[in-house]
């Protein structure tokens, strides 16, 4: 942890910087992390989006050269929809996972926001830390949102998700 002003390496339980007098805002609040979540889910759906309109492609490729109507091409885009929710919630798992226990400990949006996700002791996530920090906030969407709304007035700025997986989100 180091100070955002003056770069000088500051103790966890520093609450100010000793050199230059800066309030350290150690975790990452509400809004930083919203709008990290708003760039990130652009991302996602945009290569979504690319991806579906791949599929599509390929599926009327494939039976136009071999049907001559346009139904078993529509049948067949129905019966991949299941499969397509199963590859976006792997997709979306491999995002978050992957980044958040990089060295970089960040997601793409949480990166351009200039916060990372750390364990309770300030380490980097295991893979496995961060699968459960990702599949809690299934939790959080559950209660209405509350476990992400929690960001905004816990000590810590925990959600019901990092709490659950012991971790944080602090600013670089
Ligand atoms: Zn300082």
């Amino acid at each position: 942890m180091f100070c955002s002003q003056c770069g000088k390496k500051l103790a966890d339980f520093e609450k100010f910087c000793t050199r230059c007098g800066h309030v350290v805002d150690k975790y990452g609040g509400f809004w930083k992390r919203f709008f990290a979540w708003l760039l990130d889910s652009v991302l996602i759906n945009s290569g979504f989006f690319i991806l579906g309109g791949i599929i599509g492609e390929i599926v009327v490729f494939l039976s136009s050269s071999s049907f001559e109507s346009q139904a078993p091409a529509k049948a067949m885009v129905e019966g991949l929809k299941p499969f397509l929710l199963v590859i976006e919630v792997v997709l979306y798992w491999l995002y978050y996972t992957v980044f958040e226990s990089s060295s970089k400990q960040a997601t793409l949006g949480k990166l351009a926001l200039g916060i990372k996700v750390t364990d309770i002791e300030g380490n980097r996530l295991s893979f496995g830390r961060a699968t459960g920090r990702h599949f809690s906030k299934f939790l959080s969407v559950i209660l209405l949102g509350f476990g992400f709304i929690m960001i905004a007035f816990t000590e810590k700025k925990q959600g019901l998700h990092d709490i659950i997986a012991g971790c944080l989100v602090i600013n670089c």
